[in-house]
């Protein structure tokens, strides 16, 4: 499988710009499924050569913005290259996936007067035929769900098991995601911390993708505020171990130096990762 890395930051841009947001594409045979739709993400698509077009599933984890900004983008692309035969979009995440749906793209939302306006300008029209589409222009197909802790999304040879997994709560509920394929497993806990529902799901899972902050609450860091929001050395090593994972793939950061695979080798009291870690730039392929 390949691990699309389109945006590999946190919620401020990188001094140079190199790095904002969370956005990942998982391909594997000829599927190809969005872990969060961070700043930019459509843009850094076409960077990569892919097209909304080849995406009918969307996981958001959690509704903080520099995971979900360009969603709208990237929705409103897919619908105005959509020849008539693309399948819906799905789009999952915690509440209100369904009501930030709404807000975007039903008859009451922002972008609604641009859907019809696509849907029915002659110039519209014209633009459509010309790239293989046929009249009348269809609509946007966007069908959002909410999750709860421990809901199964299927897919055709796919399967998404979420868990609800402690961040920003109460005021946002956030889920981490393991995606199962003929190919291979892959866990995303983009942006948050441990939990014993986390441990279970991580059971046996091929790579992790995570988060890290580069603290150890389990040698003296437990005071940091942190703690409880998202995962540090301390954690990754803990849940990387316990599951059995053979490859962690961090992501949500800033370039993280030699030091802190060090300290992941090292991790805390005769605990330490030797499997695989991957630091990926953005606008680059991990095979996983
Ligand atoms: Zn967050």
């Amino acid at each position: 499988m390949k691990l699309h890395i389109l945006g590999n930051g946190g919620p401020r841009p990188s001094r140079m710009g190199e790095r904002y947001g969370t956005s990942c594409v998982l391909e594997f045979g000829d599927k190809r499924i969005m872990v969060d739709c961070g700043p930019g993400t459509t843009y850094k698509m076409a960077r990569m050569g892919m097209r909304p077009t080849q995406i009918d599933s969307v996981f958001l984890t959690h509704h903080h913005s520099d995971h979900t900004v360009d969603f709208p983008c990237f929705a409103l692309l897919r619908f105005d290259l959509d020849p008539g035969d693309l399948p819906p979009l799905r789009v999952f995440g915690p509440p209100p996936t369904v009501e930030f749906a709404n807000r975007l793209f039903g008859e009451e939302g922002a972008f609604f007067p641009d859907i019809v306006a696509r849907r029915e300008h002659p110039v519209s029209h014209h633009g459509h035929v010309e790239r293989g589409g046929k009249l009348p222009r269809p609509d946007i197909k966007v069908e959002a769900h909410d999750l709860d802790s421990r809901a199964v999304v299927t897919g055709d040879g796919w399967k998404t098991t979420a868990v609800e997994v402690p961040h920003i709560g109460p005021y946002l509920t956030t889920l981490a995601y393991r995606i199962d394929t003929a190919d291979g497993s892959v866990l995303f806990l983009c942006d948050a911390a441990d939990c014993p529902e986390l441990r279970e799901l991580a059971k046996g899972v091929d790579t992790f993708v995570t988060g890290l902050v580069s603290l150890n609450f389990k040698e003296g860091d437990a005071s940091h505020p942190f703690h409880g929001v998202s995962a540090d050395i301390s954690e990754v090593v803990d849940i990387a171990l316990d599951g059995g994972i053979r490859r962690i793939v961090l992501i949500h950061g800033s370039p993280l130096g030699d030091d802190v695979v060090a300290k992941l080798r090292r991790g805390y009291g005769g605990k330490g990762y030797d499997g695989l870690v991957e630091r990926p730039d953005e606008l680059t392929t991990v095979e996983v």
